[in-house]
């Protein structure tokens, strides 16, 4: 509105001075000036605010390619984070699953050799009570040469799973060699661990096995020491060794305990 009463004056003030009977007038000069001085400036105002047009769009412009650079650079550094945090969840499943082929037997699953004799380090420095058990399957050999290496794989299995079954949350069994293997039977003397060993021996032989049309079965043979303390660990296992040869020495099928 202002404007165009703006437009309007301009108008009446042209036609003013373009009229020839107002030529000479002694304001005719002056308001020419006044006229010709005020188009410039309207020029001027026009030019500043065209380029304060053009230096806000450059702005916005600016501001989108810098909103645009960051949501990009976002979602990059979250797609990032999704492919570390992948990457850390994959090492940590390696891990354990490394330290799990490191520490136990692959056909069982009992803790291996390793780790009983951590457990057993572990023991001797904190001076706990335990008694040693070697367990051994009687003629296992046989099983194998009459039906196969995979009857026997299945009978370590099934006995293993009676040995975990039958054992305190508190003891720890260990595959120690093929058919051999070891308990660490906590805070358990000599008297205790034999009628332990006891029960879980006819457990052991009531475990069967179909193979074919036969029923398998086995016994086991154990040698028991009851840890000195002040003794290292090997000196106890070496001492159930020698118990266990002495229950094979002496027909199998029994358990003995070490002498004192
Ligand atoms: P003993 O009563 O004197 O202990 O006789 P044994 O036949 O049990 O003992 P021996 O040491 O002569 O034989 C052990 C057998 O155990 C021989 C070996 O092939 C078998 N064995 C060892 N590890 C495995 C295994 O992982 N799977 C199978 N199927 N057999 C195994
Ligand atoms: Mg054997
Ligand atoms: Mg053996």
């Amino acid at each position: 509105m202002k404007d165009k009463e703006d437009d309007a004056l301009l108008a009446q003030v042209a036609a003013l001075l373009d009229s020839p009977e107002h030529v000479g007038h002694p304001l005719h000069d002056a308001l020419q000036r006044l006229y010709l001085h005020h188009c410039d400036q309207q020029v001027q105002v026009q030019r500043l605010i065209d380029i304060s047009d053009r230096y806000q769009s450059l702005a916005m412009e600016a501001r989108q390619v810098t909103e645009q650079r960051y949501q990009r650079a976002l979602r990059r550094q979250r797609k990032l984070s999704r492919i570390s945090d992948g990457y850390q969840a994959l090492m940590h499943e390696r891990n354990q699953a490394l330290h799990q082929a490191s520490t136990h037997d692959p056909l069982t699953g009992l803790p291996n050799r390793r780790l009983i004799i951590e457990r057993l380090e572990e023991f001797v420095r904190q001076r706990r009570r335990f008694t040693l058990t070697l367990l051994d399957i009687d003629h296992f050999k046989r099983i194998n040469d009459c039906h196969g290496h995979d009857v026997g794989d299945r009978l370590l299995v099934a006995i293993t799973q009676t040995l975990s079954a039958t054992l305190r949350d508190y003891d720890l069994c260990a595959r120690w060699g093929g058919e051999e293997f070891l308990l660490l039977l906590a805070d358990t003397d000599r008297n205790e661990a034999r009628s332990i060993v006891e029960r879980l021996r006819s457990c052991l032989a009531a475990v069967t096995l179909r193979a074919g049309d036969q029923t398998i079965s086995v016994t086991v043979s154990a040698g028991l020491s009851q840890h000195r303390p002040g003794d290292p660990h090997q000196t106890t296992l070496m001492r159930a060794d020698q118990a266990l040869l002495k229950a094979k020495r002496a027909g199998r099928d029994r358990s003995l305990s070490d002498s004192i």
